[in-house]
Protein backbone atom coordinates (compact mmCIF):
# COMPACT_ATOMS: atom_id res chain seq x y z
CA UNK A 1 0.00 0.00 0.00
CA UNK A 2 0.99 3.52 -0.62
CA UNK A 3 1.61 6.54 2.12
CA UNK A 4 0.04 8.81 -0.04
CA UNK A 5 2.22 11.76 -2.02
CA UNK A 6 1.73 14.27 0.56
CA UNK A 7 2.00 14.61 4.24
CA UNK A 8 0.04 17.59 6.38
CA UNK A 9 1.63 20.68 6.01
CA UNK A 10 1.88 22.99 8.96
CA UNK A 11 -0.23 26.00 8.48
CA UNK A 12 2.59 28.90 7.88
CA UNK A 13 3.41 30.56 11.17
CA UNK A 14 3.35 33.90 9.23
CA UNK A 15 1.67 34.95 6.07
CA UNK A 16 3.63 37.21 3.63
CA UNK A 17 2.58 40.73 2.96
CA UNK A 18 1.30 40.09 -0.53
CA UNK A 19 -1.08 37.23 0.78
CA UNK A 20 -2.35 38.68 3.70
CA UNK A 21 -3.74 41.19 0.90
CA UNK A 22 -6.33 38.25 -0.05
CA UNK A 23 -7.36 37.50 3.68
CA UNK A 24 -11.22 38.44 4.79
CA UNK A 25 -11.14 36.11 8.12
CA UNK A 26 -8.26 35.93 10.40
CA UNK A 27 -9.13 34.87 13.68
CA UNK A 28 -7.98 32.37 16.00
CA UNK A 29 -11.28 31.05 16.59
CA UNK A 30 -14.17 31.64 14.54
CA UNK A 31 -17.95 30.72 14.74
CA UNK A 32 -19.54 29.97 11.26
CA UNK A 33 -23.32 30.37 12.51
CA UNK A 34 -27.05 29.49 11.10
CA UNK A 35 -24.92 27.92 8.21
CA UNK A 36 -26.65 25.18 6.03
CA UNK A 37 -23.62 22.31 5.99
CA UNK A 38 -22.79 19.73 2.80
CA UNK A 39 -20.17 17.88 4.13
CA UNK A 40 -18.87 16.25 1.68
CA UNK A 41 -19.74 12.38 2.89
CA UNK A 42 -22.74 12.46 0.19
CA UNK A 43 -25.31 13.12 3.29
CA UNK A 44 -27.86 15.37 3.16
CA UNK A 45 -27.36 19.27 3.89
CA UNK A 46 -27.85 20.26 7.48
CA UNK A 47 -29.56 23.59 8.02
CA UNK A 48 -28.81 25.91 11.26
CA UNK A 49 -25.27 24.36 11.89
CA UNK A 50 -22.56 26.12 13.90
CA UNK A 51 -18.78 25.21 12.63
CA UNK A 52 -16.39 26.25 15.70
CA UNK A 53 -12.57 26.76 13.94
CA UNK A 54 -9.57 27.35 15.97
CA UNK A 55 -6.34 27.87 14.10
CA UNK A 56 -6.46 25.67 11.20
CA UNK A 57 -8.55 22.60 12.45
CA UNK A 58 -12.84 22.66 12.93
CA UNK A 59 -13.12 22.04 16.68
CA UNK A 60 -16.50 21.47 16.64
CA UNK A 61 -19.79 21.66 14.49
CA UNK A 62 -23.73 20.76 15.18
CA UNK A 63 -27.08 22.52 15.67
CA UNK A 64 -26.41 25.84 17.65
CA UNK A 65 -27.88 24.40 20.60
CA UNK A 66 -24.94 21.67 20.62
CA UNK A 67 -22.07 23.76 20.19
CA UNK A 68 -20.96 26.54 22.66
CA UNK A 69 -19.22 29.75 20.98
CA UNK A 70 -16.55 30.51 23.31
CA UNK A 71 -16.00 34.67 24.39
CA UNK A 72 -13.49 36.69 21.51
CA UNK A 73 -15.03 34.19 19.10
CA UNK A 74 -15.36 36.16 15.64
CA UNK A 75 -18.82 35.12 15.30
CA UNK A 76 -19.60 35.12 11.22
CA UNK A 77 -23.70 34.77 10.60
CA UNK A 78 -23.96 32.51 7.83
CA UNK A 79 -28.25 32.42 7.14
CA UNK A 80 -28.80 32.08 3.46
CA UNK A 81 -25.39 30.29 2.84
CA UNK A 82 -23.93 26.89 2.76
CA UNK A 83 -20.40 25.88 3.36
CA UNK A 84 -18.86 23.20 1.63
CA UNK A 85 -15.58 21.26 1.65
CA UNK A 86 -12.83 22.89 -0.04
CA UNK A 87 -12.55 20.95 -2.96
CA UNK A 88 -9.87 18.67 -3.82
CA UNK A 89 -9.43 18.38 -7.67
CA UNK A 90 -6.86 16.44 -9.49
CA UNK A 91 -6.26 17.24 -13.06
CA UNK A 92 -5.09 21.31 -13.06
CA UNK A 93 -2.31 22.75 -14.58
CA UNK A 94 -0.33 25.75 -14.40
CA UNK A 95 -0.11 26.61 -17.68
CA UNK A 96 -2.27 27.41 -20.10
CA UNK A 97 -2.15 27.20 -24.58
CA UNK A 98 -1.22 30.34 -25.78
CA UNK A 99 -0.29 29.33 -29.47
CA UNK A 100 -0.15 26.61 -31.25
CA UNK A 101 1.75 23.91 -29.80
CA UNK A 102 2.68 26.72 -27.00
CA UNK A 103 1.90 26.77 -23.47
CA UNK A 104 2.35 29.75 -21.21
CA UNK A 105 3.71 29.06 -17.62
CA UNK A 106 0.74 31.37 -15.98
CA UNK A 107 0.61 29.69 -12.46
CA UNK A 108 1.45 33.29 -10.79
CA UNK A 109 -2.26 33.87 -11.84
CA UNK A 110 -3.16 30.59 -12.09
CA UNK A 111 -2.93 29.56 -8.15
CA UNK A 112 -4.92 32.42 -7.37
CA UNK A 113 -8.03 31.82 -8.95
CA UNK A 114 -7.73 28.05 -8.16
CA UNK A 115 -7.81 29.32 -4.35
CA UNK A 116 -10.98 31.89 -5.47
CA UNK A 117 -13.08 29.26 -6.80
CA UNK A 118 -12.87 27.37 -3.56
CA UNK A 119 -10.10 24.65 -4.55
CA UNK A 120 -8.18 24.16 -1.50
CA UNK A 121 -5.99 20.94 -2.47
CA UNK A 122 -4.80 20.52 -6.03
CA UNK A 123 -2.54 18.13 -8.34
CA UNK A 124 -0.79 19.11 -11.03
CA UNK A 125 -2.02 16.56 -13.83
CA UNK A 126 1.46 16.81 -15.75
CA UNK A 127 3.90 20.25 -15.76
CA UNK A 128 5.63 21.21 -19.23
CA UNK A 129 7.99 23.56 -17.36
CA UNK A 130 9.93 21.22 -14.88
CA UNK A 131 10.31 23.58 -11.29
CA UNK A 132 7.01 25.89 -11.66
CA UNK A 133 5.11 23.59 -9.67
CA UNK A 134 7.44 22.35 -7.24
CA UNK A 135 9.02 25.62 -6.48
CA UNK A 136 4.58 27.39 -5.86
CA UNK A 137 4.16 24.63 -3.92
CA UNK A 138 6.81 25.42 -1.73
CA UNK A 139 5.79 29.23 -1.59
CA UNK A 140 2.29 28.15 -0.44
CA UNK A 141 3.62 26.16 2.15
CA UNK A 142 5.70 28.66 3.23
CA UNK A 143 2.98 31.37 3.32
CA UNK A 144 4.76 32.88 0.61
CA UNK A 145 2.00 32.72 -1.76
CA UNK A 146 -1.80 32.26 -1.81
CA UNK A 147 -2.73 29.53 -3.59
CA UNK A 148 -4.30 25.79 -2.96
CA UNK A 149 -2.15 22.79 -1.25
CA UNK A 150 -0.72 21.90 -4.33
CA UNK A 151 0.59 17.77 -5.18
CA UNK A 152 2.91 18.72 -7.60
CA UNK A 153 3.40 16.64 -10.55
CA UNK A 154 6.89 16.18 -12.38
CA UNK A 155 7.47 16.57 -16.00
CA UNK A 156 5.35 14.49 -18.74
CA UNK A 157 6.61 10.81 -19.08
CA UNK A 158 6.15 10.80 -22.67
CA UNK A 159 7.83 8.67 -25.66
CA UNK A 160 8.64 10.95 -29.04
CA UNK A 161 5.67 13.08 -29.65
CA UNK A 162 7.03 16.44 -31.42
CA UNK A 163 5.86 18.52 -28.04
CA UNK A 164 8.70 20.92 -27.92
CA UNK A 165 7.69 21.10 -24.23
CA UNK A 166 8.45 17.68 -23.25
CA UNK A 167 11.21 15.38 -22.44
CA UNK A 168 11.45 11.99 -24.88
CA UNK A 169 12.40 8.93 -23.22
CA UNK A 170 15.04 6.97 -23.83
CA UNK A 171 14.47 3.48 -22.55
CA UNK A 172 13.35 1.90 -19.52
CA UNK A 173 16.43 3.24 -17.48
CA UNK A 174 15.72 6.47 -18.50
CA UNK A 175 12.16 6.63 -16.98
CA UNK A 176 13.43 5.63 -14.03
CA UNK A 177 16.14 8.17 -13.87
CA UNK A 178 13.47 10.89 -14.70
CA UNK A 179 11.24 9.91 -11.62
CA UNK A 180 14.24 9.58 -9.41
CA UNK A 181 15.30 13.20 -10.30
CA UNK A 182 12.39 14.83 -10.06
CA UNK A 183 11.17 13.09 -6.44
CA UNK A 184 14.40 14.28 -5.42
CA UNK A 185 13.98 17.86 -6.81
CA UNK A 186 10.54 17.82 -5.33
CA UNK A 187 7.73 16.40 -7.29
CA UNK A 188 4.60 14.40 -5.68
CA UNK A 189 3.15 12.71 -8.59
CA UNK A 190 4.43 11.33 -11.77
CA UNK A 191 1.96 12.04 -15.15
CA UNK A 192 2.39 9.50 -18.26
CA UNK A 193 1.56 10.44 -21.22
CA UNK A 194 0.23 9.23 -24.99
CA UNK A 195 3.52 7.96 -26.27
CA UNK A 196 5.09 5.92 -23.30
CA UNK A 197 5.67 1.62 -23.56
CA UNK A 198 4.66 -0.60 -21.48
CA UNK A 199 8.19 -1.51 -20.19
CA UNK A 200 8.59 2.55 -19.77
CA UNK A 201 5.53 3.05 -17.71
CA UNK A 202 6.51 -0.24 -15.93
CA UNK A 203 9.83 1.20 -14.79
CA UNK A 204 7.91 4.26 -13.80
CA UNK A 205 5.75 3.16 -11.65
CA UNK A 206 8.01 1.07 -10.17
CA UNK A 207 10.64 4.19 -9.19
CA UNK A 208 7.66 5.96 -8.10
CA UNK A 209 5.83 3.27 -5.73
CA UNK A 210 9.37 2.67 -4.28
CA UNK A 211 8.92 5.97 -3.12
CA UNK A 212 5.53 6.09 -1.69
CA UNK A 213 4.26 8.36 -4.60
CA UNK A 214 1.75 7.80 -7.30
CA UNK A 215 1.36 7.93 -11.40
CA UNK A 216 -1.11 8.73 -13.32
CA UNK A 217 -1.93 8.92 -16.88
CA UNK A 218 -3.51 10.21 -19.90
CA UNK A 219 -2.36 7.15 -22.26
CA UNK A 220 -2.93 5.98 -26.05
CA UNK A 221 -0.21 3.66 -26.72
CA UNK A 222 -0.89 1.84 -23.76
CA UNK A 223 -4.44 0.71 -23.02
CA UNK A 224 -6.40 1.39 -20.14
CA UNK A 225 -6.46 -2.30 -19.16
CA UNK A 226 -2.76 -2.71 -19.68
CA UNK A 227 -1.86 0.02 -17.34
CA UNK A 228 -3.77 -1.14 -14.33
CA UNK A 229 -1.74 -4.64 -14.86
CA UNK A 230 1.02 -2.74 -14.52
CA UNK A 231 -0.07 -0.83 -11.88
CA UNK A 232 -0.93 2.03 -12.24
CA UNK A 233 -2.71 4.64 -9.51
CA UNK A 234 -4.94 6.35 -11.82
CA UNK A 235 -6.48 7.96 -15.44
CA UNK A 236 -6.60 10.78 -16.62
CA UNK A 237 -9.87 11.53 -18.82
CA UNK A 238 -11.36 8.55 -17.73
CA UNK A 239 -12.75 6.51 -20.41
CA UNK A 240 -12.16 9.66 -23.14
CA UNK A 241 -8.61 8.29 -23.70
CA UNK A 242 -8.97 4.62 -23.81
CA UNK A 243 -7.67 2.69 -26.67
CA UNK A 244 -8.80 -0.63 -25.18
CA UNK A 245 -11.54 -0.94 -27.89
CA UNK A 246 -9.78 -0.58 -30.99
CA UNK A 247 -9.55 -3.28 -33.26
CA UNK A 248 -5.75 -4.63 -34.73
CA UNK A 249 -4.18 -1.87 -32.18
CA UNK A 250 -0.78 -2.28 -32.15
CA UNK A 251 1.46 -3.13 -28.66
CA UNK A 252 2.83 0.21 -27.74
CA UNK A 253 1.61 2.47 -30.87
CA UNK A 254 -1.00 5.29 -30.34
CA UNK A 255 -3.19 4.99 -32.67
CA UNK A 256 -4.56 8.22 -32.79
CA UNK A 257 -6.64 9.42 -29.68
CA UNK A 258 -9.70 10.30 -31.99
CA UNK A 259 -9.25 6.48 -33.25
CA UNK A 260 -9.86 5.40 -29.62
CA UNK A 261 -12.57 7.91 -29.30
CA UNK A 262 -14.55 6.34 -32.07
CA UNK A 263 -15.19 3.59 -30.52
CA UNK A 264 -15.72 5.12 -26.92
CA UNK A 265 -18.72 6.85 -29.27
CA UNK A 266 -20.52 3.38 -30.80
CA UNK A 267 -19.47 1.76 -26.64
CA UNK A 268 -22.42 0.54 -25.23
CA UNK A 269 -22.24 1.29 -21.31
CA UNK A 270 -24.28 -2.11 -20.58
CA UNK A 271 -22.24 -4.35 -22.82
CA UNK A 272 -19.86 -7.41 -21.84
CA UNK A 273 -16.38 -5.43 -22.73
CA UNK A 274 -16.97 -2.16 -21.20
CA UNK A 275 -18.26 -3.87 -17.98
CA UNK A 276 -15.21 -5.78 -18.15
CA UNK A 277 -12.56 -2.92 -18.27
CA UNK A 278 -14.71 -1.48 -15.53
CA UNK A 279 -14.27 -4.68 -13.27
CA UNK A 280 -10.47 -4.74 -14.08
CA UNK A 281 -9.75 -1.00 -12.88
CA UNK A 282 -11.89 -1.49 -9.82
CA UNK A 283 -10.24 -4.90 -9.19
CA UNK A 284 -6.44 -3.12 -9.48
CA UNK A 285 -7.81 0.13 -7.60
CA UNK A 286 -7.30 2.08 -10.46
CA UNK A 287 -8.71 5.98 -10.06
CA UNK A 288 -10.26 7.91 -12.91
CA UNK A 289 -10.43 11.61 -13.38
CA UNK A 290 -13.54 13.27 -14.60
CA UNK A 291 -12.45 16.41 -16.81
CA UNK A 292 -15.85 17.05 -18.39
CA UNK A 293 -14.66 20.40 -18.92
CA UNK A 294 -12.01 20.56 -21.45
CA UNK A 295 -13.90 18.02 -23.65
CA UNK A 296 -16.94 20.48 -23.41
CA UNK A 297 -15.12 23.21 -24.91
CA UNK A 298 -14.72 20.37 -27.94
CA UNK A 299 -18.24 20.13 -28.34
CA UNK A 300 -20.76 22.38 -30.23
CA UNK A 301 -24.21 23.41 -28.54
CA UNK A 302 -22.55 23.75 -24.97
CA UNK A 303 -22.95 27.28 -23.01
CA UNK A 304 -19.87 29.57 -22.92
CA UNK A 305 -17.88 28.39 -20.65
CA UNK A 306 -17.65 30.81 -17.51
CA UNK A 307 -14.40 33.35 -16.69
CA UNK A 308 -13.07 34.47 -19.63
CA UNK A 309 -13.50 37.85 -18.28
CA UNK A 310 -9.96 37.27 -16.52
CA UNK A 311 -7.83 36.83 -19.18
CA UNK A 312 -5.67 38.87 -21.66
CA UNK A 313 -7.99 41.01 -24.40
CA UNK A 314 -5.71 39.04 -27.28
CA UNK A 315 -6.68 35.19 -25.61
CA UNK A 316 -9.63 36.08 -24.61
CA UNK A 317 -10.17 36.73 -28.47
CA UNK A 318 -8.30 33.73 -29.72
CA UNK A 319 -10.57 31.69 -27.48
CA UNK A 320 -14.28 33.28 -28.45
CA UNK A 321 -13.56 32.91 -31.96
CA UNK A 322 -12.66 28.85 -31.93
CA UNK A 323 -15.90 29.14 -29.24
CA UNK A 324 -18.01 30.16 -32.38
CA UNK A 325 -16.31 27.54 -34.70
CA UNK A 326 -17.22 25.05 -31.95
CA UNK A 327 -20.48 26.25 -31.15
CA UNK A 328 -21.46 26.19 -35.29
CA UNK A 329 -20.14 22.46 -35.57
CA UNK A 330 -17.75 24.05 -38.35
CA UNK A 331 -14.59 22.64 -36.45
CA UNK A 332 -13.27 19.28 -37.04
CA UNK A 333 -14.21 16.96 -34.10
CA UNK A 334 -17.00 19.33 -32.98
CA UNK A 335 -19.95 17.25 -34.23
CA UNK A 336 -17.73 14.06 -32.33
CA UNK A 337 -17.53 15.25 -29.16
CA UNK A 338 -21.53 16.19 -28.94
CA UNK A 339 -21.91 12.25 -29.59
CA UNK A 340 -18.87 11.46 -26.97
CA UNK A 341 -19.59 13.96 -24.30
CA UNK A 342 -22.57 12.29 -22.97
CA UNK A 343 -21.18 9.13 -23.68
CA UNK A 344 -17.90 9.78 -21.69
CA UNK A 345 -20.37 11.24 -18.75
CA UNK A 346 -22.58 7.98 -18.59
CA UNK A 347 -19.39 5.96 -18.93
CA UNK A 348 -18.00 8.18 -15.95
CA UNK A 349 -21.42 7.35 -13.92
CA UNK A 350 -21.15 3.56 -14.82
CA UNK A 351 -17.72 3.32 -13.71
CA UNK A 352 -18.68 5.19 -10.05
CA UNK A 353 -21.59 3.15 -9.63
CA UNK A 354 -19.21 -0.22 -9.83
CA UNK A 355 -17.56 0.95 -7.32
CA UNK A 356 -14.53 2.60 -9.04
CA UNK A 357 -12.98 6.00 -7.61
CA UNK A 358 -14.11 8.84 -9.58
CA UNK A 359 -12.15 11.79 -9.01
CA UNK A 360 -12.45 15.20 -11.03
CA UNK A 361 -9.96 17.78 -12.25
CA UNK A 362 -10.32 20.36 -15.33
CA UNK A 363 -7.59 20.40 -17.72
CA UNK A 364 -6.94 24.13 -18.52
CA UNK A 365 -5.66 22.76 -21.96
CA UNK A 366 -7.06 22.18 -25.59
CA UNK A 367 -8.12 25.38 -27.09
CA UNK A 368 -8.38 27.88 -24.05
CA UNK A 369 -11.42 28.52 -22.16
CA UNK A 370 -10.96 25.84 -19.29
CA UNK A 371 -10.54 28.76 -16.46
CA UNK A 372 -9.03 27.90 -13.54
CA UNK A 373 -11.65 28.05 -10.33
CA UNK A 374 -14.09 28.83 -12.34
CA UNK A 375 -13.59 25.84 -14.55
CA UNK A 376 -13.57 23.97 -10.98
CA UNK A 377 -17.20 24.41 -10.28
CA UNK A 378 -18.31 24.23 -14.00
CA UNK A 379 -16.62 20.35 -13.49
CA UNK A 380 -19.44 20.24 -10.18
CA UNK A 381 -22.20 21.09 -12.55
CA UNK A 382 -21.16 18.38 -15.13
CA UNK A 383 -20.88 15.84 -12.63
CA UNK A 384 -24.79 16.60 -12.25
CA UNK A 385 -25.31 17.04 -15.86
CA UNK A 386 -23.85 13.13 -15.94
CA UNK A 387 -26.44 11.82 -13.46
CA UNK A 388 -24.81 12.41 -9.96
CA UNK A 389 -26.82 13.98 -7.12
CA UNK A 390 -25.68 17.46 -6.01
CA UNK A 391 -24.52 16.16 -2.95
CA UNK A 392 -22.47 13.28 -5.17
CA UNK A 393 -21.01 15.61 -7.57
CA UNK A 394 -20.02 17.61 -4.43
CA UNK A 395 -18.47 14.56 -3.22
CA UNK A 396 -16.72 13.69 -5.96
CA UNK A 397 -14.79 17.25 -5.64
CA UNK A 398 -14.03 16.77 -2.58
CA UNK A 399 -13.71 13.75 -0.98
CA UNK A 400 -13.37 11.62 -3.19
CA UNK A 401 -9.90 12.99 -4.75
CA UNK A 402 -8.69 13.33 -0.83
CA UNK A 403 -9.17 9.67 -0.46
CA UNK A 404 -6.77 9.25 -3.56
CA UNK A 405 -4.56 11.69 -2.43
CA UNK A 406 -4.22 9.36 0.67
CA UNK A 407 -5.44 12.49 2.98
CA UNK A 408 -8.94 11.75 3.67
CA UNK A 409 -8.58 11.41 6.95
CA UNK A 410 -7.56 15.39 7.50
CA UNK A 411 -9.48 17.13 4.75
CA UNK A 412 -12.15 16.63 1.87
CA UNK A 413 -15.38 16.75 4.46
CA UNK A 414 -16.49 18.97 7.36
CA UNK A 415 -16.59 17.59 11.04
CA UNK A 416 -14.60 18.26 13.73
CA UNK A 417 -10.97 16.93 14.03
CA UNK A 418 -10.69 17.94 10.04
CA UNK A 419 -8.82 21.04 8.51
CA UNK A 420 -10.70 24.25 8.17
CA UNK A 421 -10.64 23.85 4.40
CA UNK A 422 -14.02 25.31 3.59
CA UNK A 423 -15.56 27.03 1.10
CA UNK A 424 -18.50 29.54 1.81
CA UNK A 425 -21.35 30.07 -1.18
CA UNK A 426 -24.73 31.92 -1.24
CA UNK A 427 -27.87 30.09 -1.96
CA UNK A 428 -28.14 26.34 -1.36
CA UNK A 429 -25.93 23.80 -3.97
CA UNK A 430 -28.03 20.58 -2.93
CA UNK A 431 -30.57 22.28 -4.62
CA UNK A 432 -29.15 24.09 -7.44
CA UNK A 433 -25.59 23.27 -7.85
CA UNK A 434 -25.14 26.61 -9.79
CA UNK A 435 -24.79 28.35 -6.54
CA UNK A 436 -21.39 26.51 -5.97
CA UNK A 437 -20.28 29.64 -8.10
CA UNK A 438 -21.20 32.30 -5.34
CA UNK A 439 -18.60 32.01 -3.28
CA UNK A 440 -18.41 34.57 -0.57
CA UNK A 441 -14.98 33.17 1.76
CA UNK A 442 -12.72 30.43 1.02
CA UNK A 443 -11.14 29.20 4.04
CA UNK A 444 -7.79 27.70 3.68
CA UNK A 445 -6.24 25.68 7.22
CA UNK A 446 -8.79 28.08 9.23
CA UNK A 447 -8.07 31.45 7.21
CA UNK A 448 -10.68 33.07 5.06
CA UNK A 449 -9.62 34.27 1.25
CA UNK A 450 -11.35 37.17 -0.20
CA UNK A 451 -12.49 35.18 -3.49
CA UNK A 452 -13.25 38.52 -5.14
CA UNK A 453 -9.88 40.26 -4.72
CA UNK A 454 -7.59 37.40 -5.75
CA UNK A 455 -9.78 37.03 -8.82
CA UNK A 456 -9.16 41.29 -9.26
CA UNK A 457 -5.36 41.00 -9.15
CA UNK A 458 -5.46 38.82 -11.91
CA UNK A 459 -8.20 40.38 -14.25
CA UNK A 460 -6.92 41.10 -18.02
CA UNK A 461 -3.65 39.78 -17.15
CA UNK A 462 -4.11 35.93 -17.12
CA UNK A 463 -2.54 35.11 -20.32
CA UNK A 464 0.93 37.24 -19.07
CA UNK A 465 1.78 35.42 -16.06
ZN1 LIG B 1 -3.96 17.87 -18.68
Amino acid sequence: MLAGPTSAAQRPAQLSQQVRNFVKVDAQIIALTNARVIDGTGAAAKSQQTILIRDDKIVALGPAANVSVPQGATVIDLTGKTVIPGLVMLHEHLYYPVGSGVYGQLGASFVRLYLAGGVTTMRTGGNVNGLMDINLKQKIERGEVAGPAIDATAPYLEGPSGMSQMHTLKDEDDARKQVAYWADMGATSFKAYMNITRTQLRAAIDEAHKRGLKVTGHLCSVTSAEAAELGIDDLEHSFFASTDFVANKQPDVCPGQGVGQQTIRELDPNGEPFKKLVKTLVDHNVALTSTLTVFETFATARPKPPGLEVLLPELREQFEQTFERVSAGTTQGSQNYKALLPKGMALEHAFAKAGGLLVAGTDPTGSGGVIPGYANQREIELLVEAGFTPLEAISIGSLNGAKYLGRDRLIGTIAAGKQADLVVVTGDPSTRISDIRNVEIVFKQGIGFDPAKLIESVKGKVGLW
